[in-house]
Formats: C-alpha cells, sequence, structure tokens
C-alpha cells in the first residue's frame, strides 16, 4: 500500500502500526496462482520484495532474518545432515543453511516458484547456492511434502513463511507439527519464523501450546532485530523432538567459517534470552 507515490508503506491495521522505505519506483508486479508480488526499487534498502502488500525481503537487511533462522538452529543440533525448509523461496535461509558443511542436504520447499524466479532476478546474492550440489529446490505446498516425507528422514526443518495467512495459515498448527515431528530423527529440531515478540505474543503462545500439543518435547523463542518487519523487532520459535539440552557448537573457527555479518557466539546465547515481559508468554 502507498500513501505517497514517493513512499511504500506496509500499514498493519491490526496492530495500528506502519513501515515505510523511500522509494526509487516499483520494478515488477505480478498476481501469481497464489499470491501479488511486488519488487521497488528503493532509495536506501535497495530492492524490496512485498508479498500481497507485507514486505518479505531487502537486499539491504536481509542478513539478519536469513542468518538468524539458520545459524542459532543449525548450531543447536550436533550432526544436522539434512535439512528441510518450508517456504524460503528467496533463498536466502537456503545459502545460509549450506554454509554448513556438515550438512549434505538440503531441500526447498517453496508453494510459488516465482518468488524464487523474481530473487534469480532481483536479489542474486541471495540464490549464489542455489547450484549447490546439496540444495534441492521443489516447488510445492509444503504441508503436502511434510505430510509425505519418510518418518525419521530430517534432522532440521526451517518454516520461513509468510504470515500465518493465506497458503501459509496451516503451517502453523499441530496436524502439521505432527507431521514434521514424525519427519524428524531423534534430537531433531524445528524452528519456524514466529512474528513480532512485541506485537504477536497471543500467536507465540499459540504457536508454542500447538508445538508441544504435537509432541515436541521443549521449545525456546529466538529474538533479533530485522528493521523492515512490523515493530522491527522479530523472532524464530525453535522446538526440539527430545528433551535433552540443546548443544552449543560455537568453536569460534568454525563460526568465523561461517561469514555472517550479524551471528556470532555472543548473540547466539542473547537471542535465546528471554525478555521478562514474555515468560509468561510461554508458560501458557
Ligand atoms: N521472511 C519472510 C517473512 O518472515 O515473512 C518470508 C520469506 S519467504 C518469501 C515466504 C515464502 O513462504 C513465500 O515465498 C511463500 O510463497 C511461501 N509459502 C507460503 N505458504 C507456503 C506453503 N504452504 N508451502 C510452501 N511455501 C509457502
Amino acid at each position: 500500500m502507498s500513501l505517497d507515490s514517493r513512499w511504500f508503506t506496509e500499514v498493519v491495521e491490526q496492530t495500528g502500526t506502519a513501515f515505510s522505505l523511500k522509494l526509487g519506483s516499483r520494478v515488477h508486479a505480478e498476481r501469481t496462482p497464489y499470491q501479488n508480488i511486488e519488487i521497488y526499487r528503493t532509495e536506501t534498502f535497495g530492492y524490496l520484495m512485498v508479498i500481497d502488500g507485507c514486505t518479505m525481503v531487502s537486499t539491504r537487511d536481509n542478513f539478519l532474518y536469513h542468518e538468524m533462522m539458520s545459524h542459532p538452529a543449525l548450531n543447536s543440533h550436533p550432526d544436522p545432515r539434512d535439512v528441510a525448509i518450508i517456504g524460503g523461496g528467496d533463498c536466502g535461509t537456503l545459502r545460509e543453511v549450506l554454509k554448513h558443511p556438515e550438512v549434505r542436504r538440503a531441500v526447498q520447499v517453496e508453494i510459488d516458484e516465482r518468488v524464487t524466479r523474481l530473487a534469480e532476478q532481483y536479489f542474486p546474492e541471495l540464490c549464489a547456492s542455489n547450484a549447490d550440489p546439496r540444495a534441492q529446490l521443489h516447488f510445492g505446498d509444503g504441508i503436502a511434502w511434510m505430510k509425505n516425507a519418510p518418518p525419521e528422514s530430517l534432522d532440521l526443518v526451517i518454516i520461513d513463511s509468510t504470515d500465518p495467512v493465506g497458503p501459509a495459515e496451516g503451517l502453523f498448527g499441530a496436524k502439521f507439527y505432527r507431521d514434521c515431528l514424525k519427519a524428524l530423527r531423534p534430537g531433531g529440531l524445528l524452528v519456524q519464523q514466529s512474528e513480532s515478540p512485541l506485537l504477536h505474543q497471543e500467536l507465540i503462545s499459540q504457536i508454542h501450546y500447538h508445538l508441544r500439543e504435537a509432541g515436541f518435547a521443549r521449545t525456546h523463542l529466538l529474538h533479533f532485530p530485522q528493521p523492515i518487519y512490523p515493530s522491527g523487532w522479530w523472532s524464530a520459535s525453535l522446538a526440539q523432538k527430545s528433551a535433552q539440552p540443546l548443544v552449543e557448537r560455537l568453536e569460534p573457527d568454525r563460526l568465523a567459517a561461517l561469514d555472517t555479518r550479524y551471528y556470532n557466539a555472543a548473540i547466539h546465547r542473547a537471542a535465546f534470552a528471554l525478555p521478562n515481559f514474555l515468560r509468561e508468554t510461554l508458560a501458557a
């Protein structure tokens, strides 16, 4: 939604918030069978992808989200070999996952191929690992894919989806979480983008409740800055198939090799630190 042709503005009525970026111009717009996709060139954030009016990814600040949706979970698992990314069509999370040499297969299940094709055109830096022999790009509904995933075939599931509406709605419920649990090996982890810790506490509480209802042994909340999303403060919810304490694979040389711009050992630990006002949110 644009209030003034020189600005892109996302207005969120439910939370009474809005976010704007000064434009250049809108360089692409199309309606796919799943959603409306727009690409803007902005004055200070590079390109901006918008899906159904919601900001998705910008050239300037996507590293915060993609690094935090992948490295904390991967470094909390002793040996993550097989990874599934549900959604993630801009391929930024896939690129971060494939920085881990122990990962032998990363399958990305994106419902809308046009998101990836537009990312290849406007965010080629995010698609830099798409030709990695370990990468598998599958275009289809993540709900159906997970239902058919072989039991105990995955070590990590990353749910990098749009907000819980439209095609993504079913990715935020116990039925889908049970299918994820079945597909995970013992010790397996799930991490899901879970909206703003400030604006969406009710949703976060529901996500953690449904994860535990589906049979996950423990859940955690990760939080990090993400300027283009509502409130500028975002979260990911991490769930463990088994109750053993999370490992911390934070060896300096291994982290240095990940070549991250935000994530490091201190950020890893701080992201898991739960702000006081969220304690009852997760206890519900
Ligand atoms: N970082 C963004 C965020 O937090 O809103 C998400 C980025 S990525 C572009 C989100 C992707 O989820 C979209 O490309 C969308 O097509 C995909 N998606 C939504 N529902 C899906 C489903 N059921 N299966 C697979 N992909 C889905």
